[in-house]
Order: structure tokens, then C-alpha cells, then sequence
């Protein structure tokens, strides 16, 4: 069995296999996603991902086929001329590029991997629609803290603000009621297969999607918002992906809990990585490090070394990733994987580079 510590598409969990079959057998396959069986379904699990991810009861949820066609969606829907993006990776900034090939007016700052996401020197224009950031930047394994996002909702209280959390929510115990928007899909935290994106949402983020007005899509957010009414989507959606995360969420515990599991054991992973001589942590602020993703840095020899090694031994690492491609490597600390599957990952690393 490979041990799977890629940071997206990531290891699923397990009971997945069994998931897949009853599906099958319950016959939701086939079931037409204007039927009573879906509504029910989806239903189920808007209600699961509220009670279990701790979204404020008054948040629409929407689901979507990725992050990638969330960060669309909010920019079609609720910006006419610009949105502010706030970056210090691969995926914020590409959030940012695709947002100024629709609207060009979008503007971004971009802020070092080892300084907190910095609220204070922020020039944004009055005419800004909507701020942007990455709350887990999975290219580096940087985090914006919450207190950060404090600040930003503080100083910014009339602006839309969107949060993309693919590689935190279902893992972190997210303050929604902090910003507007939080989107993820679900083949990071949540251990499950792709294809699935789920998008939380403020009740005045749907007013201002209504004042906007833009239908020029098929999932615009206005009509998104007018199927999910009653629980449906524009398209046929994946529906075994939603079934799935019922299933998931059914028997996983709440949020508060999982959080704390995952945050000591980032605490384990970094300090255990801090041991080896040739092999650095990428990020030295403590209060910026991902709880999520650990990014390492080595030497390119030694990073392909570990690389390589590793497969030999059927584990497999997370690729560095933009600008990090070549001298870094990444773990993923999401919550299908077993504490058991870091015992064998720190065995290897002591035996071979300590
Ligand atoms: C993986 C990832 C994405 C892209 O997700 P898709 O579902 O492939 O579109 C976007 N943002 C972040 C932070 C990610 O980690």
C-alpha cells in the first residue's frame, strides 16, 4: 500500500471504498437531480456540512465542480469593475490573474512567505467589490491567521470579502462569520475524491449577487442561488461526489475536535523536521506556518533525492510547487490520514537523513 502525503488530490479516507458501493446499491447513480432523492440528499448534506464545519445557520452553501470555478463564479458574479487580491503564493496569485483576464482594473498585493498577510499597509480603492486571499496557501504552507482576518474584516466592513480555504476547510475550525465568501474542494481536508467544490456565502453577499444582477453564466449566482433554494444546481451535479461527503461527514467528528488533533500534530510534524540538518522548514515565522501543509526545503539534489527514495518505498511527497517546484517538498497533515502513516513517514526520514 502506498502511503499517500500529497497535499491535493490527497489520500482519501478508506471507508470511501465501502462508500462507493453503497451508492451504487442505494441507487443514487441514476437518480435524476430534480428528484426527491436528491433533493433529499443534498439537503442532508448542506445540513451536515453546517452542523459538522460550524457555518452560521444564515450562510447559503453552493456546490461547484472546483475551487478554480469558484474563484470565477465570485468574480463574474460580484465584481463589475475590480476585485483586490492579497497574495503570497501560486494560488493566490492565480486567483488574482484569472480575476484581471475578466475584469482588468483587478489589483493585488503580494506579501513574503514569512510575514503575516500585512492588513495595515493595504491600499484599497473605495471601488473594490470584493477582497481576495488564501487563508492555506498550499504552494508554500503559509497560513493567514485568524486574527489577521480579524483585522481585515475590521477594517474593512463594507467590502465583500472571499476566502479561499481549499486546503484548510474540513480541517480548521474556520470563523465563517468573518468574511463573506469560503470555498474548498474536496479532494484536500475533506478525503475525497475530486470534482466537488463547496462554496459558503453571507446573506449580503446574495443581495449584492442580486443587485449585480449577472446572468451571463450558467452558474451565475443568482441562478445558482435560485436552485439551491430548493436544494438543486444548475447542472447535473456530481452527485456520488455529494453523497460521498454525506457519508464523510456523517462519521466524522465536529470540527472543534478534529481541529485540535491536526493542529498537535503539525506541532509533532514541525518540530520533527526541525531535527535534520540538510532539510529546513520553508516558512520561519511560527504564526505563519500552515497547520495543513508542511513545506520543506532542501538542496534541488536532495529534495529529488527524498523524493525518489521515498516512492522507492512506496510513500509518496507532495511535489514543491511554483516558484518552490525544485527545492522544496510538501506533507500533507489532512485529516484522513493516520497518525500510524507519519510513525512510518518519520521512520524513514530518521533511517535515511538523520
Ligand atoms: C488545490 C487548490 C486550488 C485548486 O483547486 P481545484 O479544485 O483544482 O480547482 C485552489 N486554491 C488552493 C488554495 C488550493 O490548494
Amino acid at each position: 500500500m502506498m502511503l499517500n502525503f500529497y497535499p491535493g488530490p490527497s489520500k482519501v479516507y478508506p471507508e470511501v471504498r465501502t462508500y462507493l458501493t453503497d451508492a451504487y446499491d442505494e441507487g443514487i447513480l441514476g437518480t435524476p437531480h430534480r428528484g426527491e432523492q436528491f433533493v433529499q440528499l443534498s439537503r442532508a448534506t448542506v445540513g451536515l456540512l453546517k452542523r459538522k464545519l460550524n457555518i452560521p445557520q444564515d450562510y447559503l452553501i453552493f456546490y461547484a465542480s472546483s475551487a478554480t470555478e469558484c474563484w470565477e463564479i465570485l468574480i463574474q458574479s460580484l465584481t463589475t469593475k475590480k476585485s483586490f487580491h492579497i497574495y503570497n503564493g501560486s494560488f493566490g496569485e492565480k486567483w488574482m490573474e484569472y480575476a484581471q483576464k475578466l475584469r482588468p482594473a483587478s489589483e493585488g498585493h503580494a506579501f513574503d512567505v514569512n510575514e503575516a498577510m500585512p492588513v495595515d499597509q493595504l491600499e484599497i480603492s473605495s471601488d473594490t467589490e470584493l477582497i481576495c486571499f488564501t487563508q492555506n496557501e498550499t504552494s508554500n504552507g503559509t497560513q493567514v491567521t485568524p486574527t489577521t482576518i480579524l483585522n481585515l474584516h475590521n477594517r474593512y466592513r463594507d467590502t465583500l470579502i472571499a476566502v479561499d480555504a481549499t486546503s484548510s476547510m474540513a480541517g480548521l475550525n474556520l470563523k465563517l462569520i468573518k468574511a463573506d465568501i469560503w470555498f474548498a474542494s474536496v479532494q484536500k481536508c475533506f478525503g475525497l475524491p475530486s470534482g466537488l467544490a463547496i462554496m459558503c456565502c453571507s446573506p449580503r453577499t446574495i443581495f449584492r449577487a442580486k443587485q449585480i444582477a449577472e446572468l451571463q453564466h450558467y452558474n451565475s449566482l443568482v441562478s445558482m442561488y435560485e436552485k439551491m433554494l430548493n436544494y438543486q444546481t444548475t447542472t447535473t451535479p456530481n452527485v456520488l461526489d455529494i453523497y460521498l461527503l454525506r457519508r464523510v461527514l456523517e462519521d466524522r467528528p465536529f470540527i472543534k475536535s478534529l481541529e485540535q488533533s491536526l493542529v498537535d500534530r503539525s506541532q509533532e510534524l514541525y518540530e520533527f523536521f526541525s531535527q535534520f540538518q540538510d532539510i529546513q522548514l520553508l516558512v520561519e515565522n511560527e504564526e505563519v506556518r500552515s497547520k495543513t501543509v508542511i513545506a520543506l526545503q532542501a538542496s534541488e539534489r536532495l529534495v529529488d533525492d527524498i523524493k525518489k527514495r521515498a516512492l522507492h518505498h512506496n510513500i509518496k511527497l507532495g511535489n514543491g510547487y511554483g516558484n518552490w517546484q525544485r527545492n522544496t517538498f510538501r506533507v500533507a497533515n489532512f485529516p484522513a490520514i493516520l497518525d500510524e502513516e507519519y510513525e512510518e513517514l518519520k521512520r524513514f526520514f530518521l533511517h535515511y537523513y538523520a
